[in-house]
């Protein structure tokens, strides 16, 4: 129930919702409001008053129309797998539009090589319904896709999964049908009326405008993606440096070759904390996996030994480990494609080390959430800047330098940290540090974790010096990210945008909001943008 008389209870708004998408998917009771006014950093001091959740295009123009005519705010829900306050409720009357209904599949095509997904489709729905034709999206998913949606992802910006050759999560991006505050319906890219389109790039790029908004300009409710081939052939590669200097120059060359289908790599904290984790070898159920992907038995027999017996002691206590994942139409062509990365990462200073963490991060490539506390209940947030490859090893040792100075303040509050670097097609690092704090944990950890490996942890008091030392590290982190002109995805209410844009494009920004959200009820402050007179 609510628990004070709003505007909503108060004239049977929460019916007129009820009327359009059903009484049982309008949620009032507190708990289902604290999950949704909460992300993995934060939650909200003023919660939602209701979570209301359309099944369909129609439904959710309805449901946006509605909420403009009476005034509200709406934030839009992937799977809240989020850490930058993107979706958080900043003011009363603001109700959680819940897109986890918006789950399906639409229409794959394999003619004409597009597949198109609802808003909430989570990137592991997507690649299991594409699996059987032997498809995939170029960007094909984040490390959280098991429940993280598509809609977020690209109202984000992601990386991971073919991130090394095809950039980010937009760049698969055809066409997408966006629900405006007024309920309009605006439809992207080429092709005919009522059709999937088949082509991006008709004119101005309207798609674009969506990639990376936060959801601040419209709601998602349709996304087409372009298709290709799962490539037949993929091989793993894994090299220890004694640097993160050293890692970065490799990882910059190895981009510039462009030799990765992705790339990953860890510092010795990271690692540590993998390794306070169960160790490879007890984890039966990854094992199974590796003996199935192989296709052989034989053959993925000898894998899952090789693993298990490389364990956790793969590399030295303060190695800077690089994974790489390199793919293609022929055995040979892979062949090659590692052998030149073995050239590069032995050249820079590299020593090769066994393969086993690239090749588990292509078995499981969405596992459980169960990494979003730490191995003794911590919690867990990671902050990143995206560098270009010539400054990334002087942004890290920036960064590097802001640890240093704080510490003895970070270690008397039990604050640990790690980096985790990966890599954008030819021309982009990404250097993530990690932190992980004693501090409570919210609803969110247990609904993303398996009630297994929660109910394993220490639940944790509160923490609020603990959790300021972060707060303090991660604005100082951010800071240098943005003195470099680092770039950022998931900017949320965190990242410095609007601050980084010049004055043509921060009036361009201001008048599209104002255009298409007059009243600013997506997202209020997103991006930095004030937008709308309720802004
Ligand atoms: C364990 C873990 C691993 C992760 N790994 C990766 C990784 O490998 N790569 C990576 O890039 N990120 C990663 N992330 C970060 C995060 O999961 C991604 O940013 C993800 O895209 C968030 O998706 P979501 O559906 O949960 O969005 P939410 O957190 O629910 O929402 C994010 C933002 O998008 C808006 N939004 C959501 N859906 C829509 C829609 N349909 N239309 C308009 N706006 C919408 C929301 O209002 C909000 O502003 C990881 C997070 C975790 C917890």
């Amino acid at each position: 129930m609510l628990d004070q008389p709003t505007q909503l209870s108060s004239n049977g708004l929460a019916a007129r919702f009820a009327a359009v998408v059903g009484e049982s998917h309008v949620s009032s009771d507190a708990a289902t409001l604290r999950l949704h006014s909460e992300d993995i950093w934060k939650r909200s001091a003023s919660p939602a008053v209701l979570a209301v959740a359309p099944a369909t295009t129609e439904e959710l123009s309805r449901v946006v129309a509605l909420a403009q005519a009476s005034g509200l705010t709406l934030a839009a829900r992937g799977a809240s797998a989020s850490y930058t306050s993107a979706h958080l409720p900043v003011r009363g009357e603001t109700v959680s539009l819940d897109l986890s209904r918006m789950n399906q599949v639409l229409a794959i095509d394999p003619a004409s090589m597009t597949v198109t997904v609802q808003g909430g489709c989570t990137w592991a729905a997507l690649n299991a319904a594409l699996k059987p034709h032997g498809l995939r999206t170029p960007f094909w998913g984040p490390m959280s896709g098991l429940v993280s949606t598509i809609g977020g992802g690209l109202s984000q910006l992601n990386a991971m999964f073919g991130a090394a050759r095809y950039g980010t999560s937009s760049e698969s991006v055809i066409g997408l049908a966006i629900v405006l505050a007024n309920g309009e319906v605006l439809r992207t890219g080429a092709g005919l009326p009522g059709a999937a389109p088949f082509y991006r790039n008709y004119g101005p790029d309207l798609a674009g405008l969506f990639c990376g908004d936060g959801g601040v300009f419209g709601i998602k409710a349709e996304v087409t993606l372009r298709l290709m081939r799962i490539p037949a052939h993929e091989d793993y590669v894994s090299f220890a440096f004694k640097s993160g200097r050293d890692l970065l120059l490799a990882m910059a060359e190895l981009s510039r070759a462009g030799i990765a289908s992705e790339m990953c790599a860890f510092d010795p904290g990271l690692s540590e904390v993998r390794m306070k984790r169960a160790s490879l070898a007890e984890d039966f159920g990854t094992l199974r996996r590796v003996v199935a992907k192989e296709g052989s038995l034989f053959k993925g027999i000898q894998q899952a030994a090789k693993i298990a017996l490389a364990g956790r002691d793969i590399m030295e206590k303060d190695d800077f480990s690089l994974h790489l994942i390199a793919e293609g139409r022929s055995a040979a062509a892979v062949a090659a494609d590692i052998a030149e990365a073995r050239r590069i990462a032995l050249e820079a200073k590299g020593r090769e080390i066994e393969n086993s963490i690239a090749r588990l991060i292509r078995v499981t490539p969405f596992p459980p959430l169960n990494s979003i506390l730490g191995p003794s209940g911590e919690r867990w947030a990671p902050v990143h800047g995206i560098a270009s490859l010539s400054a990334a090893p002087l942004v890290f040792d920036e960064v590097d330098a802001v640890f240093t100075a704080m510490q003895a303040e970070l270690k008397a509050a039990g604050v640990f940290c790690g980096y985790l670097y990966t890599s954008l097609s030819t021309n982009a690092l990404i250097i993530e540090p990690v932190f992980y704090w004693p501090e409570e944990h919210y609803s969110i950890h247990e609904k993303l974790m398996e009630k297994q490996h929660l109910a394993r942890l220490p639940a944790l008091p509160e923490n609020p010096a603990a959790t300021a030392a972060v707060i303090e590290a991660r604005r100082r982190i951010i800071e240098v990210f943005a003195r470099h002109g680092c770039g950022f995805f998931q900017i949320g209410r965190t990242y410095p945008y609007r601050e980084s844009r010049d004055a043509a494009s921060i009036a361009l920004l201001e008048g599209v909001k104002a255009l298409l959200d007059p009243q600013g009820m997506f997202n209020p402050g997103g991006l930095g943008l004030t937008g709308g007179s309720k802004g």
